[in-house]
């Protein structure tokens, strides 16, 4: 009860506390207006005051409360905005390190491919090995193509960075295999390289036993030899020349091999020119290339052939693939036969008893041209052999042994 009476009293107290300030701040006004002499006057309520202050307190509470809202909103969104941009940059460096990567491997797989093209060829026209069972290079291209197929399909925004990061991850695989496909072409091709090295050495040597040097033959061979027969160009000139990034992978190695090839390819070609048949099937060299007792004169002189003796109408092949140049009578020689074998070399026939082709013909190896005999100056029936060489009659003896040592280079028999 007292507390009732007492809450009574304090609402009474405020209450009169308000109606004294209303009656303080907010009296009764009027407003007077003065117009060509007439005075007239608004009056303005108490109510009318507390009303419109009332309303202009709440139109500027609002004011305040939706100026701080539109700040606050405005600065999220700029955070977000801004994780946005970083997402968005990061993705990009992502996409940018995948197509780098991704033409990286193009690059790669496309000179490993010329490349494993260029080693099977080597290995099969050598003969040096058998390529390993499980080639890796198919498995690539599988890789390759499907790593191609998920470049295209492209999915949600959401989606991209998270496929991206596979991608790169597979691509990152394939990359890896690519090195592994490299390491064993630049292994396999280091151990060709070196057996090349051997035969172009052996190869050289067997030729300078002969009395035949490298560098003339190869010099000869450049001038005479038609274009079409010349060393053909290989795959990885190609590629250079169709301005591919050959700095994809290491290529050192490849190139020394491409080099000494085309080295032994060309000194080949040269020596294929070189007479090496034996004219006369049987027969017995009564003497040799050199200085010797001349068998008539009896003076010291230099053969520039051998005398291989035989029975008489022995037949006679060409030494070699030519053009007969002379066919006939030639003093001392007797009936003689003169061949062009190309690239410097030629071989002569001297003593013949009959020839069997005329000048200008065109002859194959072992192709009878005529019959042994004892025309001329000759004590006994026997074929005066010669065989040039830019100019310079060199041992039929060498030549026929240095054929012979080629011969065992094609079939892998030298010593490696
Ligand atoms: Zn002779």
């Amino acid at each position: 009860m007292l507390i009732i009476l007492t809450r009574e009293l304090k609402i009474n107290k405020i209450f009169k506390y308000l109606q004294e300030a209303a009656q303080r701040f907010f009296p009764d006004r009027q407003l007077y207006f003065r117009s060509n002499g007439d005075v007239r006057f608004v009056s303005i309520t108490q109510k009318t005051q507390i009303f419109t202050v009332s309303v202009l307190i709440c139109l500027s509470l609002w004011f305040v409360v939706t100026s701080y809202n539109y700040i606050y909103i405005y600065e999220i969104l700029d955070t977000k905005n801004q994780e946005v941009n970083v997402a968005n940059q990061n993705y990009q460096t992502l996409e940018q390190q995948y197509t780098q990567l991704k033409n990286d491997i193009e690059k790669s797989t496309a000179v490993l491919e010329q490349r494993q093209g260029y080693i099977q060829q080597v290995l099969e026209e050598e003969a040096l090995y058998k390529t390993p069972e499980n080639n890796v290079l198919p498995l690539i291209n599988e890789s390759g193509t499907a790593a191609k197929d998920d470049i295209v399909t492209d999915g949600d925004d959401n989606d991209k960075e998270a496929k991206n990061l596979i991608r790169n991850e597979s691509l990152d695989r394939i990359y890896v295999d690519l090195k592994h496909v490299e390491m064993w072409q630049n292994n396999t091709v280091r151990t060709i390289s070196k057996k090349i090295d051997n035969k172009l050495t052996f190869l050289k040597e067997t030729l300078e036993n002969a009395g035949l040097k490298e560098t003339k033959i190869l010099e000869l061979a450049q001038s005479n030899t038609p274009s079409s027969m010349a060393a053909q160009g290989g795959p990885f000139i190609a590629v250079e020349e169709e301005g591919f990034d050959n700095n994809a992978v290491n290529n050192q190695t490849f190139d020394d091999l491409y080099t000494k090839r085309n080295n032994l390819k060309e000194l080949e070609l040269a020596i294929a020119f070189l007479p090496i048949s034996t004219p006369p099937e049987k027969f017995y060299v009564s003497s040799k290339f050199g200085v010797r007792r001349d068998p008539i004169t009896k003076k010291w002189a230099t053969h520039k052939g051998i005398d291989m003796a035989g029975w008489t109408k022995t037949p006679i092949g060409a030494g070699g693939d030519g053009v007969v140049i002379k066919a006939g009578r030639n003093g001392a020689f007797g009936l003689f036969i003169e061949i062009d074998h190309g690239n410097g070399f030629r071989s002569r026939y001297g003593h013949l008893s009959k020839l069997k082709v005329k000048r200008g013909d065109k002859v194959v190896a072992n192709q009878l041209i005529g019959l042994m005999g004892s025309t001329g100056r000759s004590t006994s029936t026997h074929l005066h052999y010669e065989i040039w060489f830019n100019g310079n009659p060199i041992d039929p003896l060498k030549v026929l042994k240095a054929a012979k040592d080629v011969q065992k280079i094609k079939q892998q028999q030298y010593n490696s």
